[in-house]
């Protein structure tokens, strides 16, 4: 069957910034699964897989407005060096994860260190990056009552295991 929505799709993929050094990618022999058309993956790449069968391969670029959003100057913030653990090894650069008020956790890059304060860019780490994505569909099935009911793919690759 074709990949198209509702659908359990599992890929190999892996993503580089178009110098060829891979950034993300599944892990050896672990495809990663999810349902189509519900956004679970960038939308970028999701609409290139619609129609794909299973064995195919392709090479789908993806630009930031489709991928993980342009750059916002507004993401770049100047925090105290208090605000980081004494020993925090601050370098530009390095991602980290902080906490936010609410609570959630999310992922923030130095940019710069100045004197007493730190500025730091709390973007998506691939904002602003066109994504070039090689995938290779191993499977693709219907999913099924309870997959779509929880809303994420279950069995190797999925969300976990029942
Ligand atoms: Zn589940």
């Amino acid at each position: 069957m074709k990949v198209s929505k509702d659908c359990v799709v599992s890929l190999e993929y892996r993503l580089h910034l178009g110098d060829g050094k891979t950034v993300d990618s599944s892990a050896p022999g672990k495809p990663l699964a999810y349902i189509h058309g519900r956004g679970q993956i960038v939308p970028g790449l999701e609409g290139q897989l619609a129609g794909l069968s299973a064995g195919d391969a392709k090479q789908v670029v993806v630009v930031p407005a489709q991928g993980y959003g342009e750059h916002d100057a507004r993401g770049l913030q100047e925090v105290p060096r208090t605000m980081f653990p004494p020993g925090a090894p601050l370098e530009p650069g390095l991602s980290i994860s902080a906490q936010t008020a609410d609570g959630d956790v999310i992922p923030i890059t130095i940019r710069e260190l100045k004197g007493d304060t730190v500025v730091v860019d709390l973007n998506h780490p691939l904002a602003g990056k066109t994504l070039h994505f090689d995938v290779t569909v191993h499977e693709v099935r219907q999913a099924t009552a309870e997959e779509l009911e929880h809303g994420h793919a279950h069995g190797p690759g999925g969300a976990h295991d029942h």
